[in-house]
């Protein structure tokens, strides 16, 4: 748990068996418009909450939760969240919202063995990620997020509708699993992904310049070197066919 600039806190994971996602409160404070940028994996949401209870912000001060993608590891505490929020809207990208509201866990788990497996291990009930989204993005829309100016950029690949979060004033970068720090990306095998796509996704980011990049995974970065994404592209392209 960490202030990484004015507006900007990073919620680390707690990872179990399946790795737990990253979280992102993004908004100026005395805003009251703050955005918490994903969720996390199932059980981890009284972990999360009380995280962002302990950075000093009151909860009813979080207007959304704005997805990256749907993939377990992210989605997994929505529920317990949107009900510690009671006001707070979900936004996901068009390519995956439709899917979610239909009740379609295929994104979720993203392939049928490693739904069996959770269902199995948690126990979880078919149907348990149905859920109403308010705002679907496309990609290409400019946020105003409680005074804060973000980019939302849909960067298919890892998953269909995964988008990323650009500020550009501070040249923050929030990419989901698409990219990570120590040249890794995200997978790119299961259901909805694209090794081309993520292929022009990554080029794509690579555009951007980025000095902070806050992944959905492992360590953060704050001093991203110049052509950082690039370079990562250049070594993944081969296997991205
Ligand atoms: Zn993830
Ligand atoms: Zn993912």
């Amino acid at each position: 748990m960490k202030k990484v600039t004015e507006g900007v806190w990073f919620i680390q994971g707690q990872d179990e068996f399946i790795p737990d996602a990253h979280a992102y409160v993004i908004g100026k404070p005395d805003s009251e418009d703050l955005s918490l940028v994903d969720a996390g994996l199932m059980g981890k949401g009284p972990y999360k909450i009380d995280a962002v209870q302990r950075l000093g912000i009151d909860l009813t001060h979080i207007k959304r939760v704005i997805m990256t993608h749907t993939h377990l590891d992210h989605i997994g505490c929505l529920a317990d969240i949107l009900k510690a929020i009671p006001g707070a809207e979900l936004w996901v990208h068009g390519d995956e919202a439709g899917m979610l509201e239909e009740g379609d866990e295929r994104a979720v788990y993203g392939m049928d063995m490693f739904q069996s497996l959770c269902h199995a291990q948690y126990g979880i009930e078919p149907g348990a990620f149905k859920f109403n989204v308010d705002r679907q993005l496309e990609g290409g829309e400019v946020l105003d997020l409680g005074g804060i100016e973000w980019q939302v950029i849909h960067i298919p690949g890892h998953s269909q509708g995964s988008i990323g979060l650009y500020n550009q004033d501070n040249r923050i970068l929030i990419p989901g699993d698409v990219v990570y720090a120590d040249y890794a990306i995200g997978r790119f095998d299961l259901f909805g992904a694209s090794g081309p796509k993520h292929k022009e996704s990554l080029v794509a980011l690579g555009e951007l310049e980025v000095s902070i990049l806050l992944p959905g995974h492992n360590r953060i970065m704050e001093s991203v070197p110049p052509g950082y994404i690039t370079e990562t592209a250049e070594q993944w392209g081969p296997y991205l066919t």
